[in-house]
């Protein structure tokens, strides 16, 4: 801890796993004669590259990028890339730690990593963003490769840049192949992986509700966020039949008492896609807008962070817990901060942390990986589908790992500590049959 004192967030994470596997570490001395946790906390390597690129007037400007190549002990690195002006090695750190074990969780054959860059998108012209994205794939494309890592998207990174990325790529290398996931549906994208964070998380809730014997329906949804993985999370609760009544972004929090709907929904994603202010909302379809305000003082009964880290600190979650708040969905990844995770546990808040819930965006970059390789598409219904399954199968092995290591009570199931100990398992093991090399 010590040694990455400078680093908070990574430390934060670092720290919920190691306290939620030690059941899992007594009864495997193999694993501490090994030291797998001492290994897995350090990154293979860091990348870290300068990136030059020229505005629309043509000043020079210079940007910092990283890829950091966490762990390959399941399949070739894995994990998206971050344009923000808050990005540095800490973030990028608990970004790839975090993704190790949800790739593991997946089931599907990837290792975890995580890239991106302190460039700041908002207010840039697209040909500026492009030029961006060519300039800092200029630099990665030495480092990445279908069979050795495999960049996606992350905030402030859509299916525009990746598309940038991608052609860059396949200027420098003359090969088509799947190096980067979340490419444009015809030209090699695999359907649904847009939508699929958000709804996995909500495929998520509903396995969560089910062992509880409740369901969706009717439920009031606070959401947070507006982009990617918020607007797809309200779709789907929506479809389902609950009543969303919030999103947000960095400049406040839209509230509408009466719920979205698809309408609404398609209205904030065009308005967000033209960088637009969330707040034009309350002109079209009425509502309140709570400048500088996150969701957390309003009633409901459950919560999607889906905005950023450490968004959700000990007094929100306070709030949370007097305003009913009885289920929260991790869709960004680390939303609450410690002390947060704390207090809901406390006081029984269910609690599905993002490794788990939000892992239905890199399971469909990982279909959308072996579609590339065989060169076949599957349907939206197939991709929907196995989404579905692979959502249930990550939320019953945490409910029985859960049960196994003793953290369950009253029905209470112990989702952060379930879903550690099984995408930890399964990277340890295999760590352990490669003996010291990895
Ligand atoms: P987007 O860039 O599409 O959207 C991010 C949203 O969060 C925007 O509404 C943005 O507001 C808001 N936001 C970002 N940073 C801050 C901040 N510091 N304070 C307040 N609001 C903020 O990103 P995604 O939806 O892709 O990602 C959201 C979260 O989900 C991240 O934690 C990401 O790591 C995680 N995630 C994403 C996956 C994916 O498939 N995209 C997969 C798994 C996890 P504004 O527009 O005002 O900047």
């Amino acid at each position: 801890e010590a040694r990455y004192a400078h680093q908070p967030e990574f430390v934060q994470a670092v720290k919920e796993v190691a306290l939620t596997i030690a059941p899992l570490y007594d009864a495997h001395p193999e694993f501490q004669k090994m030291k797998i946790f001492e290994r897995l906390v350090e990154p293979d390597r860091i990348i870290c590259f300068r990136v030059n690129w020229e505005n629309d007037k043509g000043e020079v400007q210079v940007n910092r990028g990283w890829r950091v190549q966490f762990s390959n002990a399941l399949g070739p690195y894995k994990g998206g890339v971050r344009f923000h002006p808050t990005v540095n090695q800490s973030v990028l750190k608990f970004l790839g730690f975090e993704q190790i074990f949800k790739n593991a969780l997946t089931g599907l054959p990837m290792g975890g990593g995580k890239g991106g860059a302190d460039f700041d998108p908002k207010g840039k012209t697209d040909s500026e963003i492009r030029r961006f994205c060519y300039a800092f794939m200029r630099e990665l494309h030495h480092y990445v490769n279908k069979d050795i890592d495999v960049p996606a998207g992350d905030i402030g990174v859509g299916g525009r840049e990746v598309s940038y990325m991608f052609a860059m790529y396949k200027n420098l290398t003359r090969e088509y192949g799947g190096v980067l996931t979340g490419k444009g549906v015809g030209f090699g994208g695999s359907l649904m992986r847009t939508e699929a964070t958000g709804y996995g998380a909500v495929y998520f809730l509903e396995n969560m509700l089910a062992a509880q014997n409740e369901s969706i329906e009717g439920k009031k949804v606070l959401v947070s966020g507006a982009g990617n993985v918020s607007l797809h999370a309200a779709e789907k609760a929506c479809m389902l039949g609950a009543t969303v009544l919030t999103v947000s972004d960095s400049q406040g929090t839209l509230y509408d008492a009466n719920g979205l709907n698809q309408e609404k929904i398609d209205w904030l994603k065009a308005q967000k896609a033209q960088s637009k202010p969330l707040c034009d909302y309350v002109d079209v379809y009425g509502g309140e807008w709570f400048a500088q305000q996150k969701p957390w003082h309003i009633k409901g009964d459950i919560a999607i962070p889906s905005a950023t880290q450490n968004e959700v600190n000990e007094d929100d979650a306070k709030h949370m817990v007097e305003n009913g708040i009885r289920y929260i969905v991790e869709g960004a990844n680390m939303p609450l901060t410690a002390e947060a995770v704390d207090h809901i546990r406390l006081h029984r808040v269910h609690y599905a942390p993002g490794k788990a819930a939000n892992a239905g965006g890199v399971a469909v970059s990982g279909l959308e990986m072996s579609q590339n390789s065989v060169r076949q598409y599957k349907t939206f219904e197939e991709i929907d589908e196995r989404l579905k399954r692979i959502m249930k199968n990550i939320h019953d092995g945490a409910a029985e790992a859960s049960a196994n290591y003793g953290q369950t009570d009253n029905g209470y199931i112990d989702y952060m500590a379930g879903a550690n100990i099984v995408g930890f398992k399964r990277v340890a093991d295999a760590l352990c049959a490669y003996g010291i090399l990895n």
